[in-house]
């Protein structure tokens, strides 16, 4: 049974995913021919790419809490949502004017991908949440995705979502200054920007209150957090 690596607040989570995606995004970013290939066992990446956010992880572990839900549990309770998520969007989609650019907005850790379940490189996607997004793309509908990542790991990010599976049409990380401001704030603004390109924002999905409130977006589908736990 998969279990999730541990149970991290939001800022470590960050911090030991940001570590370990720095390492990597050297060699991703030089030489981006050879990185396509690295999609190489994560395992042999891990040893030979990033011994130090290995390390790193079981002191971060050391001050984690008690998990309180398992990778089955994670999965069938995103799968319930996106039960709901998938109707609408199907009528949605079909009610679409001419002309009009639908678009779908989406949280990366915990929502686009598998983030605090095992920890490898490139993550895997979280397949509930894929298979309604393909549906949707496949269907005209433009994926963004927006997330409180910080800038310096956008490459390895971007290439992470491909591998995954994910075709975007643009991905919004934080810049700088954007890592002092509200993430709600941040997330809404981005929101703001993608709907002046011209894009009607159909959904909006995510696990945390902060990637929804703020408005933007016909519809918000919540995945579980579980009280925060999950970044
Ligand atoms: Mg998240």
């Amino acid at each position: 049974m998969k279990s999730r690596h541990t149970w991290l607040n939001r800022v470590p989570v960050t911090a030991v995913s940001a570590t370990a995606l720095v390492a990597l995004a050297a060699p991703a970013e030089a030489s981006p021919a050879s990185a396509a290939p690295a999609s190489a066992p994560a395992s042999a990446a891990s040893t030979q790419l990033f011994p130090a956010p290995a390390a790193a992880a079981p002191a971060a572990a050391a001050s984690s809490t008690a998990a309180a839900v398992d990778y089955e549990t994670w999965q069938r309770d995103c799968q319930a949502v996106m039960d709901k998520a998938l109707p609408y969007l199907q009528e949605r989609i079909a009610q679409g004017k001419p002309g009009e650019k639908q678009a779908i907005v989406l949280d990366i850790d915990n929502t686009a991908l598998e983030t605090d379940f095992g920890f490898s490189f490139p993550q895997p996607a979280n397949k509930p949440v894929r298979k309604v997004a393909q549906y949707a793309e496949e269907r005209g509908v433009d994926l963004f995705f927006v997330t409180a990542r910080p800038d310096i790991i956008h490459a390895p990010t971007a290439w992470n979502l491909d591998q995954a599976g994910y075709e975007s049409s643009g991905l919004y990380v934080r810049g700088f200054l954007d890592l002092f401001k509200d993430v709600a704030e941040y997330k809404t603004a981005q929101r703001i920007d993608i709907e002046r390109k011209g894009y009607t924002i159909i959904a909006n999905i995510g696990n945390s209150a902060t990637d929804l409130s703020g408005g933007h977006a016909e519809k918000t589908f919540k995945l579980p957090d579980y009280d925060g736990q999950l970044s």
